[in-house]
């Protein structure tokens, strides 16, 4: 599966920003030859060509590489400061200002929340203050004019704000849904492939330790599953906060992978080890019952010709001789001068 199908809000915002550079730098081309020409406002015109100009060339540039927010910003600022200065410019009777309504919906659309709350407030102020200080106030002599001006305005911002909230909000739950382990919240194999191949940039001192518990069938067979279930929801926690800076991934029934740099082996060990001695001191309290738990873990350094398969499958093979050779144990070979082994406890 591709996770980039999961980031739907940088996929919406791409488009909106090439629809809105489409359609605004053509436009922007027929309002520069209005104002050049009938109006005479040669500074307005003039700004107009060069806004359609970066935005036919912000429209070839997302054809080819992803959306970055700064391109979202430049747009908002360049078409709020075009809407600003035409208002300030134009009288008021030529209706620049009725595009200032449009505008909150863009800044939700492509800032989210928090810059649409600041982009559409200070619009508001800016306009209000500059049509305010006209010398004619028509066609705003009537209040209820400007009554339902500032209402239609208002609702655009509020139904904006909350439409932007919601779909912010489902399109987190979803990527939640697809990436979370829904029983412990750990990452699932799907976000642990996509942590290690995109956002893991500098691999040169990852390591892995790879757990998996010791005789978790018993407790399922002394207590039953939800118990178990209990267990495994403590046993992520735990491990959340024992590793502090690093990923924990559940990568099978009670088998978790964890991932993060450490500056050398010794201190990798020696987190390894600090996991192993925290579950063989920890007494999980379920629903009263006192449960205690040992973890096996295999540790593996990362090597540049691993592949994410081939590093889980080195981890493996510790796991498997931490198992072998008594459980509650860390093992990991190393390579040095020497082959060697290692075996904590
Ligand atoms: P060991 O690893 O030390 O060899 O012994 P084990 O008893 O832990 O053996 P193994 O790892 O093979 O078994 C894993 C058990 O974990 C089997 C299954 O009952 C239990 N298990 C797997 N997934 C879940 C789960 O989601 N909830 C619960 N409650 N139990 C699970
Ligand atoms: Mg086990
Ligand atoms: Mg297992």
């Amino acid at each position: 599966m591709d996770i980039a199908a999961l980031n739907s809000t940088k996929s919406l915002r791409k488009d909106v920003l090439r629809g809105m550079c489409l359609c605004f730098g053509f436009l922007s081309v027929g309002f520069a030859g209005f104002n050049l020409t009938v109006n005479n406002f040669p500074l307005l015109g003039y700004i107009e060509i060069c806004f359609s100009i970066y935005c036919i060339f912000t429209y070839i540039s997302l054809i080819r590489r992803p959306l970055q927010f700064w391109q979202s910003l430049i747009m908002c600022v360049l078409i709020t400061l075009i809407v600003i200065l035409g208002t300030s410019l134009a009288s008021p009777r030529n209706g620049v200002f009725v595009w200032s309504f449009a505008l909150p919906i863009l800044y939700y659309l492509l800032l989210g929340k928090q810059y649409g709350v600041i982009f559409s407030a200070n619009l508001l102020v800016i306009q209000v203050f500059i049509l305010g200080s006209k010398s004619t106030l028509a066609p705003f002599e009537t209040f209820n004019l400007s009554l339902n001006l500032l209402c239609a305005y208002l609702s655009i911002w509020a139904i904006s704000h909350v439409f932007e909230g919601s779909r912010s909000h489902f399109s987190k739950r979803l990527k939640n849904l697809a990436l979370l382990d829904p029983l412990t919240g750990a990452g699932n194999r799907l976000s642990m492939n996509h942590y290690f191949e995109v956002e893991l940039q500098d691999k040169s001192q990852l390591y892995l330790f790879l757990l998996d518990l010791d005789f978790f069938k018993q407790i399922n067979d002394e207590h039953g599953h939800g118990v178990g279930d209990q267990v495994l929801i403590e046993v992520a926690t735990l491990l959340r906060v024992v590793l502090g800076r690093g990923y924990v991934f559940r990568v099978g029934g009670e088998e978790f992978a964890l991932f993060s740099s450490f500056a050398n082996e010794e201190a990798a060990l020696n987190t390894a080890e600090q996991i192993r001695a925290r579950f063989e001191n920890t007494t999980f309290d379920i629903d009263g019952l006192a449960i205690n738990v040992t973890t096996s873990i295999g540790v593996a350094k990362f090597k540049s010709t691993n592949s994410l398969e081939s590093f889980v499958n080195q981890a493996d093979k510790q796991l498997y001789k931490a198992k072998q050779f008594g459980r509650n144990k860390v093992y990991c070979k190393f390579k040095k001068e020497h082959d060697y082994e290692t075996v904590v406890a």
